[in-house]
């Protein structure tokens, strides 16, 4: 399955990425009306300092802990992709816990939480993250 890889090397540390993951999720048209003084809460980080920088989200594991620790049932998957039910999520937080690439963060309202799920709950096409980088440090492909 296709999943979203990271070169590190071509990250400008721009944060641009995580603008689009943000400007996805809201579904409007216009980036700057939808974001402009917003606080956007991304399923992507940009991680690192001014030597090197890198894209931090989900790998949607072959054997996903996240899932297996999950104590409500709230993460599953569906066609390769893991997904977090946001209705059965009980804000324990064990799977920030347990992620191994700390790619599960806690959604804004401090209950369910928020990682990213390929874009596959909005229109994009392909991840947003992917499709706006402008120099390829991140890519959806298969490996
Ligand atoms: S949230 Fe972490 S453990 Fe779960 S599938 Fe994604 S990378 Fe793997
Ligand atoms: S925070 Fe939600 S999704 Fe994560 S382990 Fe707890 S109940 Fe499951």
């Amino acid at each position: 399955m296709k999943r979203v890889y990271v070169n590190e090397e071509w990250c400008l540390g721009c944060h641009l990425c995580e603008y689009n993951c943000a400007f996805a999720a809201t579904g409007e048209r216009d980036m700057a009306k939808a974001l402009k003084g917003m606080e956007i809460h991304p399923k992507i980080q940009i991680e690192g300092d001014n030597r090197i920088s890198f894209a931090v989200s989900c790998r949607h594991c072959d054997d996903p802990i996240c899932m297996k620790s999950c104590i409500a049932g709230a993460i599953s998957r569906r066609d390769g992709v893991i997904h977090v039910d946001k209705d059965k999520c009980v804000g324990c937080f064990t799977c920030i816990l347990v992620c191994p690439y700390g790619a599960v963060l806690p959604a804004p309202d401090g209950h369910a939480v928020r990682k990213c799920e390929l874009c596959t709950d909005n229109a994009c096409g392909e991840p947003a993250c992917v499709a706006g980088c402008p120099n390829g440090a991140i890519v959806f492909e298969e490996r």
